[in-house]
């Protein structure tokens, strides 16, 4: 006899399991309707025994020493920051945009008067976003957030969405970002490490409690009618959960075409953007994330696509007041009907958590349980 029956085996679920049953002392059943745990950050070798993450690429990155501290009892890390590059005016420039993209776009003169501009206006290594850059009375400044928007952001954020920046959350055009200094790491978190042995890895250490039990492919909709559990937390989809009774809310789907090169490397850096070159919005090269080198190289390219429930993979919930009004309706739907259930996660908050925002989410639903 199980305390908790817990619903997707990903962060969320997992996390919520391990300190329920270490902490707790409770008795967990985890189900997943995959065959596999991790959720979307799991990670499996192919035939080549190359790692690479089945879902796309997953880069851990935190802020906070809680949640990494927390991750540090089931796995070794391996130091690794993300760069990416972007094909743009056929160059390959680092983004987010900074002093080296402005270099390689623009002429020495204007880099030069860009790049003092900056400094004088915010301090040389300060961050800014193409929002402040457009109020800005310098209309130097106000051109490289136009020149930022439309080579780097707008042709992305199309494939990405299937449609463009006015449609979406104004959140998502704000944060822009554009760096005042020669930093070119993606993400300035003070904790960026990949897990040593993987994410799968990382996870059986997690559920490796005897108080957790696991079944895989094992759908919530096929138990439902006989669960008889006093607590069940869910972290799969709302709409789906409720039979999408009020419509199907909106997610983006991404397809990968994984390809595998007879040569050790493919491109300089893990990921290379395209944003208006090609019909893919990136490539990344997974031996740059594992740091596992071998004479084949595997590359993932991704192409967003439209979500069909039942049929493709909902992977990213889409940023707009519509979508989130329709997800609180679901959120009351289900707090009406099935008081005894507990919603957490990407799916079942509708939004967008990196890994460390859905471990320190599932980490905070434990606590104000308790
Ligand atoms: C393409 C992509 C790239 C990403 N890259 C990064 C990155 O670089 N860095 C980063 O920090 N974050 C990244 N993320 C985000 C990261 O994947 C999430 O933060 C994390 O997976 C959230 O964990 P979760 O447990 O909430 O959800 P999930 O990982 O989605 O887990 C939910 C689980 O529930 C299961 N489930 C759902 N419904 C049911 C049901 N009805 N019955 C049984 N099981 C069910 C699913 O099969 C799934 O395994 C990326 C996400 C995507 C899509």
């Amino acid at each position: 006899m199980h305390d908790w029956l817990i619903v997707g085996a990903g962060f969320t679920g997992a996390i919520a399991a391990q300190i329920l049953a270490a902490e707790h002392g409770q008795r967990v059943l985890v189900i997943d309707q995959r065959d596999h745990i991790a959720g979307n950050a799991h990670d499996r070798r192919n035939e080549d025994g190359i790692l690479y993450h089945l879902y796309g690429p997953h880069i851990f990155h935190t802020n906070s020493h809680q949640v990494a501290d927390y991750l540090s009892r089931f796995t070794q890390w391996r130091p690794y920051e993300h760069r990416v590059l972007a094909m743009i005016k056929n160059r390959l420039v680092p983004v987010p945009f900074n002093f080296t993209s402005i270099e390689m776009l623009f002429d020495h003169r204007k880099a030069q008067m860009i790049k003092d501009a900056l400094i004088a206006r915010y301090g040389m290594g300060a961050n800014t976003t193409i929002m402040k850059l457009r109020d800005e009375p310098s209309e130097m400044l106000r051109e490289l957030a136009d020149f930022v928007y439309e080579n780097v952001f707008l042709g992305y954020t199309i494939k990405q969405w299937g449609f463009g920046p006015e449609q979406l959350s104004s959140s998502v055009t704000d944060r822009v970002p554009v760096r005042v200094s020669y930093d070119d790491r993606y993400f300035q978190d003070t904790f960026q490490n990949m897990p040593l042995h993987g994410y799968t890895h990382m996870f059986e250490n997690m559920l490796a409690h005897p108080n957790i039990h696991v079944e895989l492919q094992t759908r919530w909709q096929d138990m439902a009618k006989d669960a008889k559990f006093r607590n069940i937390l869910f972290t799969g989809a709302m709409d789906e959960f409720c039979g999408y009774e009020l419509g199907p809310l909106p997610y983006r789907s991404l397809s990968f075409d994984i390809q595998t090169y007879r040569q050790p490397a493919h491109q300089p850096v893990a990921q290379v953007n395209y944003p208006n070159a090609e019909s893919f919005t990136r490539i990344t090269e997974m031996f740059h994330l594992t740091g596992e080198r071998h004479d084949k190289t595997l590359v993932m390219i991704e192409y967003p696509q439209a979500h069909l429930p039942g049929q493709t993979i909902p992977y990213y919930p889409i940023p707009h007041a519509q979508n989130e009004a329709l997800h609180k309706q679901y959120e009351a739907l289900a707090a009406a009907r099935f008081p005894h259930v507990h919603f957490a996660g990407r799916l079942a908050d509708y939004r967008y958590y990196n890994m460390d925002q859905a471990a320190g989410r599932a980490m905070s639903f434990i606590r104000k349980l308790s």
